[in-house]
This record gives structure tokens, sequence and C-alpha cells, in this order.
């Protein structure tokens, strides 16, 4: 069996750990105000999700339908070509 020709000495073994240090992972940079922010989580500063206001002053904000949103616009550019 393998030996330790001699013997580590604290300060050696203490140095050498010095190195082992845990790292904090899945943690972003927020796009939109900069703050460090769980991945894939809305950012609790500032309430902003893929670029859009998710809360605003501790209240969700509900999305308007798009669909609905986009119709009544074609329909008014029908209008005005006739
Ligand atoms: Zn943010």
């Amino acid at each position: 069996m393998a030996v330790p020709q001699r013997r580590i000495s604290k300060t050696r073994k203490r140095l050498r750990r010095t190195h082992f240090k845990l790292n904090v992972t899945g943690l972003v940079t927020c796009p939109h105000c900069g703050a460090m922010i769980k991945a894939h989580h809305v950012c609790p500063k500032c309430g902003y999700y893929a670029g859009k206001a998710v809360i605003l002053d501790g209240k969700l904000v509900k999305e308007e339908k798009p669909a609905a949103a986009k119709k009544p616009a074609k329909k008014a550019a029908k209008k005005e070509e006739k």
C-alpha cells in the first residue's frame, strides 16, 4: 500500500484547503435592474420576467390577450384602405 513519504504539516494542509470552496450556482443578473436573482424566476427586486413587468407594487400584472387586441386593429386598417 502506498504511504505518504512525510507528514503534511498543519500549514500545508490548511493552505491546500483554502481552495476548497462552494460556489453558488443558478444565480444570474436581472437584465432589467441588474440584481442577482435565481435563474428562471421573477425578479424579486423589480418584478420583471422575460422583459415584461409581472409584479408591480406587490400585485400580479394581468396580461391582455394579444389575439383580441390585434383583430380590431386589422379591421380598422382595412376600413381605412376602402
Ligand atoms: Zn430585476
